[in-house]
Parts: C-alpha cells; structure tokens; sequence
C-alpha cells in the first residue's frame, strides 16, 4: 500500500515541481527577450518619429518632387541604426547606410509589416525592423543623386548579438531544465518519503495498539470463560461454594472495564475527540481530597504517605483529569512500595506554576526500563510478576493529561531505592 502511494506521490511532487520549474524558465527567457527587444524597439521607434517629421517638410513643398536632398537627423542614437527608403515596387533607395546589403538580403528585408517593430533574418544576420508606410514623397538619393518615389521608410538595428544571447540562453535553460527535472523526479521521492515517515509511523503505532489492546483484553476474558466453564461443571454447587470463582469472575471484569475506559481515553485522546472541560478549580483541595482516598490503600499497606500542600492554589482546568491523574500517580506509588515504605506528596504553588512530587521508597525502575515508563502497555519486568494487574496504560494516560494542560511531567528512580514523580501545571 505504501509503495503506491509513494509511487502517487512522486509523481505528483514530480509535475508539480516540473511545472513551477518549465513556467520558470519560459518566464526568464521572454521576460529577457522582451527586456532586449523593448530596448531597441524604443530606440527605433524614438527615430522613426524624429526622422519622419524630417522628410515632411518635402510634402509640403512638393507632394511627389522634392527640390534637393532631405536631409535626415537620426536623433540621440544609442545605437547604430539604419534607414532604408522602399519605393512601391519594392524596389529599395541607395542610401549610405544599406549599400552593404546583398540582393538576398534585400529580398528578405522588404517591408511586410507596418508601424510595429518585428525581427527579420537577413542572410546570417538579425534585425529589428520598424516600417512607415504610405508616406508618399520622393527622396533623392544621396548615392546615386537619382530621385526616387517613396512610400516606406524603414528603420532597422542589428540584433545579431541579442538573438545570439538569447539562443545561449535558451540551450542553458534547456540544459538546466532538463537536469532540473531529473532533480524534480528525485526530490519528488524523497519528499514523498518524507511525508509518508510520520504517516507509516503513526500506523505502526496504531496498530501496535490494537494488537497490544486485543492481547491485554484477552487475557481477562480466558480467565472469566476459564472460571466459568469450571462452576458450570458442577451445577449444583451453591455460589457460596464457588465463592472463588465468583470473586474471579468479578475481579477481571473489573480489571476488564478499567482497560476499555483506559483504551477508550486514549483512542479519543489520538482523534483529538477528546477535550479538556475546564472551569476555576482549587488544586489544593483536589490534591487532598485524592490523599485521603488514597491514605486507606496505603494503611492497609503499613505505608506512610505524607503530604505537604501549598493553600489556595486556583486553576482552571478539567477537575476529573486531574483527579484521575493523582489517583494515577499515586496509585503507582503505593502499588510499587513493599510494606512499611513511605510515600511523600508535595505540592507547591509558584508564581506561574505549581508543582507536585510524589516520591516513594519503592522498588523503582530500572535505567532500561525509565525511558519506555509512558509508552502504552508498558509494565515493569518487576510489575509484570506483581499480582495488582494493571495494565500499562496509567502513565500513559497520565501524560496526556499534563501535556494537555500545558504541563510536564517526568520521572526520576533508582532501582531498589524509590521513584520520584515532578508534574508541573500551569496556573
Ligand atoms: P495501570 O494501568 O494499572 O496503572 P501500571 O501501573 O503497570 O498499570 P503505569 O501506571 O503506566 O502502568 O506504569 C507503567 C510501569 O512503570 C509500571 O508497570 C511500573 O513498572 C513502572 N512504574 C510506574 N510507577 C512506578 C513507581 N512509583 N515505582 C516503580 N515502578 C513504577
Ligand atoms: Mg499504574
């Protein structure tokens, strides 16, 4: 399934860069033309107008013979430009400018455009041609001396090198583009591999979890038929008799029911259903009060668990959440502490913060196993011999709740000697 949405991916990361790449390239190369040509079309229009005024006097002065050579002022050239005069035949007047051209030249050069600039190859030449037409006067030829009828004037520039740029340019572009492709086709796989990671990820983790919770609901549930096909075995034993049975039955179910709430958080915390309802809370209390439920767990225990609580410390958040998670806690503590151990709560109020310790003389964790503490069905090797059954998913469930409400929590422990729990929540 991956491989062909990797395959999808690529490809699609592929046309979209190599549209973005081939629009690049097509842009530089007609906005350079176009910068080129705008240049030398503005230097051939400024003449053609200064140019034209100057042979209109000779309308004036007679419609068809001028008296004496019109005299032609080029304007401020910034680059060389040549004017050419073409009879209506077609035919074009010698003029100084154009003697060099050959009769092949000539044929390509005749005007066939008016009044907007155009490019012509002339022979191994380019030019950018301007053309008057319909101007009807006659010039005399400054050449030859004859005197010719003309209609057009025309005013050319030599573009050869702008073309040769621009042909250079196009082969670099050319060249580029295709290495950009072959670039746009590799950083389409790799980009695509990269989006796939957190995606592959997060279904591995899922499905870890579904596996994990199939396995953890199926242990209580063979015991519970296990105990059940035993008392059906003999029917007329009274439950009092089976009274083992019976306490089985419901302490899984139990254990059972606890594992669904838990799964059921963690799958709503995951889809994001699962929001914080929270109102102005005194922390304090809640601190306390989840104390005093616990001080019966720890008597029958022979633990001593001490408190130290800061007063009024108000908040706003999920009261439930933070109680579960205290019950969390502390649960572990007393569950991982041998009789006669101390557990110590200490909760202290800062000026944006309030911070809670839960520390024990317990059995604590080992190295190996403190970085895996959080993970979901993760147990102790320790706890895992333990009878309590838990299920791995207090902690878990426990994070989630502090980071939901902007806290952290984090754990410190030795193995042998006790485990030390800082939350921080802010205020
Ligand atoms: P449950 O879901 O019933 O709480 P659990 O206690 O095994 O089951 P977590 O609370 O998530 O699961 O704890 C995960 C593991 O971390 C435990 O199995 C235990 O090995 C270790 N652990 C947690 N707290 C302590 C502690 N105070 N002392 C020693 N080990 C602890
Ligand atoms: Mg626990």
């Amino acid at each position: 399934m991956f491989n062909r949405i990797r395959t999808q991916l690529t490809i699609r990361n592929a046309v979209v860069l190599s549209v973005i790449l081939i629009a690049l390239n097509f842009s530089v190369f007609f906005l350079m033309k176009k910068m080129l040509f705008a240049q030398v079309d503005q230097s051939i229009t400024n003449v053609s107008t200064s140019a034209t005024l100057a042979i209109s006097p000779a309308i004036a002065v007679d419609g068809t013979k001028p008296q004496k050579t019109v005299m032609f002022r080029m304007g401020q050239m910034d680059r060389p430009i040549i004017q050419m005069f073409w009879t209506a035949d077609g035919r074009s007047v010698p003029m100084p400018g154009n003697g060099t051209f050959n009769e092949e030249q000539l044929n390509d050069l005749r005007p066939s455009k008016f009044d907007t600039p155009y490019t012509v190859k002339a022979g191994d030449q380019y030019f950018r041609v301007l053309n008057s037409g319909n101007l009807n006067v006659s010039v005399a030829s400054s050449t030859d001396g004859n005197t010719y009828p003309i209609i057009t004037q025309q005013l050319l520039s030599n573009v050869s090198a702008e073309i040769g740029m621009l042909n250079r340019l196009r082969l670099i572009l050319l060249v580029g583009g295709i290495v950009g492709l072959m670039i746009a086709v590799i950083a389409g796989f790799y980009l695509a591999n990269r989006a796939l990671i957190p995606i592959r990820r997060s279904l591995e983790k899922q499905q870890q979890f579904v596996s994990d919770a199939s396995h953890e609901l199926r242990t209580p549930l063979s015991v519970i038929q296990a105990h059940a096909e035993l008392m059906l075995r003999h029917p007329d034993r009274t439950i009092e008799q089976d009274s083992k049975h019976v306490s089985t039955v419901l302490q899984e179910a139990r254990r059972m029911s606890k594992l669904v709430g838990g799964l059921l958080t963690l799958a709503r915390s995951d889809s994001n259903q699962l929001d914080l309802e929270r109102r102005p809370i005194q922390f304090d209390k809640i601190v306390q009060e989840c104390v005093s439920k616990m001080q019966m767990l720890a008597e029958v225990k022979e633990i001593i668990l001490n408190a130290e609580i800061d007063a009024n410390i108000p908040m706003n958040a999920d009261e439930e959440r933070l109680h579960q998670l205290l019950v969390t806690v502390l649960d572990n503590a007393i569950k991982y502490t041998p009789e006669g151990g101390v557990v110590r709560v200490v909760c202290r109020k800062f000026a944006h913060f309030v911070q809670l310790e839960v520390e024990d003389t317990g059995i604590g964790i080992s190295p190996e196993n403190l970085p895996h503490v959080f993970d979901r069905f993760y147990r102790g090797d320790k706890a895992r011999t333990r009878q309590e059954g838990g299920s791995g998913l207090g902690l878990a469930i426990a994070q989630w709740i502090v980071e939901r409400h902007g806290g952290k929590i984090r754990i410190d422990s030795k193995l042998s000697t006790g485990t030390h729990v800082y939350i921080t929540l802010p205020l």
